[in-house]
């Protein structure tokens, strides 16, 4: 019979990768507590309208790349594309935003969209992502930007770099809209058809379009932080004198804009440099426009996502190493029934104790347990047959020295326990 392969732009991610997924989300959860922030989940699909309304109609995501199906009763539906339309949506439904001010939340979901498989872009992909709501200030912005400057650098990241802009508010944007639409316009025959199309509807993304002739007409474009309202600026000005206070790294980058139409003023991207095209590692920024748009009340709100896969590369790309599953104390060798309960007895007294114990469970001869005590590094093994059982008495072997005694089975779990952490 054929076999069935995963589907296309999806993972099957198994040792030694787990262990690198296991020690991020366990690192992320960590420093997003640190900072107050609570973990909340919500449904892997969600009604379509959702994501136009919270993402935008303009965008890729929406265009392009949403995973949707009809329902049996008609509904339309969408697999989540990013985490930020489900929590709002849940802090409206939950009545949480009459809560204590500022609302903070954390997810690690998995996300959808039908995108082109390459290293660093797949179809399911997994995003550690934060919002706080009901925080207008700058301060807010250096707390999220911190959060996520911090797990990289628990992470053990080094060439991953800040870059920060402002694309401003419904007062100041739309005057700089209006000017890049003209300088665009004047360079036309210079862009690729997609920043033709969005030349109309979403003119910011021309500025980060990756294609080389596009990149150039961006390189003169007029600038956002240019054009900022005075509130924009002091907003910008007030965030980078706190990065600077607290020794946070970043460039001002002209070029980040975001794709998604919520955006204002603050947006930025960690990037990581020597990972590939796909080089933003994280991307956030200010929303404060969004909580009304989905039929909140109006509420400032700013956030980010970050992709664990790409987080996994630049691990890589550093050559960073993570703590692997741990390697078993000690390894039970058995022949015959009596001792075979004996052997589960032992392991099963260590593992309560929190202490990593084998023992076979395949009914290989003697020779072949010894062997795999090897493969799998057992630090020491005990010899269990008929006789020692009778006896009380059996022999331990560190495999590391080959040194051999004999000791008390009774003494053995105590006497494991002991040295487990030395
Ligand atoms: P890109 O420009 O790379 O397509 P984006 O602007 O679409 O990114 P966001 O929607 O801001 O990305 O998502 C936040 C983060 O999620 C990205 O910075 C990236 O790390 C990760 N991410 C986005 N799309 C994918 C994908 N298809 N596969 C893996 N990770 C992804
Ligand atoms: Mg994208």
């Amino acid at each position: 019979m054929e076999n069935i392969a995963r589907p296309r732009g999806t993972m099957d991610v198994m040792a030694p990768d787990i262990f690198m997924w296991n020690h991020i989300e366990k690192t992320v959860r960590a420093v997003a507590e640190r900072y107050g922030f609570s973990e909340i989940k919500t449904p892997t699909f969600e009604e379509i309208g959702l994501f136009k309304r919270g993402v935008g109609e303009t965008t890729d995501v929406v265009q392009k790349e949403m995973y949707s199906f009809t329902d049996k009763d008609g509904t339309m539906f969408a697999l989540r594309p990013e985490g930020t339309a489900s929590v709002v949506r849940a802090i409206i439904e939950n009545g949480k935003a009459s809560d204590t001010l500022p609302l903070k939340y954390f997810y690690l979901i998995n996300c959808f969209r039908y995108e082109k498989p390459e290293a660093g872009r797949s179809r399911e992909f997994v995003q550690f992502g934060t919002e706080m709501f009901g925080a207008p200030s700058a301060a807010a912005d250096f707390t999220v930007i911190s959060l996520a400057d911090t797990v990289l650098r628990e992470l053990g990241l080094k060439n991953v770099r800040l870059h920060i802009n402002s694309i401003g508010c419904p007062e100041c944007r739309p005057v700089y809209r209006a000017e890049l639409v003209k300088y665009l316009n004047a360079h036309a025959g210079e862009l690729c058809d997609t920043c033709l199309e969005r030349m109309n509807t979403n003119p910011l993304r021309v500025l980060d379009c990756k294609n080389e002739s596009c990149r150039k007409v961006a390189e003169n474009a007029p600038r956002t932080v240019d054009h900022l309202c005075e509130e924009c600026r002091t907003h910008l000005d007030d965030l980078t004198s706190s990065l600077d206070a607290c020794g946070v790294g970043y460039v001002i980058d002209p070029h980040i804009v975001r794709g998604l139409d919520y955006y204002t003023k603050t947006v930025f991207e960690f990037i990581s440099e020597g990972i590939g095209a796909q080089s933003t590692v994280c991307g956030g920024g200010r929303y404060d426009g969004l909580m009304e748009e989905l039929g909140g009340p109006r509420m400032a709100g700013i956030g980010f996502g970050m992709g664990i896969t790409r987080i996994i590369l630049a691990m890589k790309q550093e050559g960073i190493d993570v703590p692997v599953l741990g390697v078993p104390q000690l390894y039970v060798a058995t022949m015959g029934k009596k001792a075979v309960t004996e052997g589960l007895k032992i392991v099963s007294e260590l593992r309560a104790m929190g202490v990593n114990a084998e023992t076979d469970v395949v009914g290989r001869s003697l020779k072949a347990q010894m062997k795999y005590a090897d493969k799998i590094s057992a630090r020491f093994v005990l010899m269990l047959g008929d006789t020692e059982i009778e006896s009380g008495k059996a022999q331990l072997k560190e495999m590391a020295t080959s040194e051999q005694a004999e000791i008390d089975i009774g003494e053995v779990a105590g006497f494991i326990k002991d040295r487990a952490n030395q």
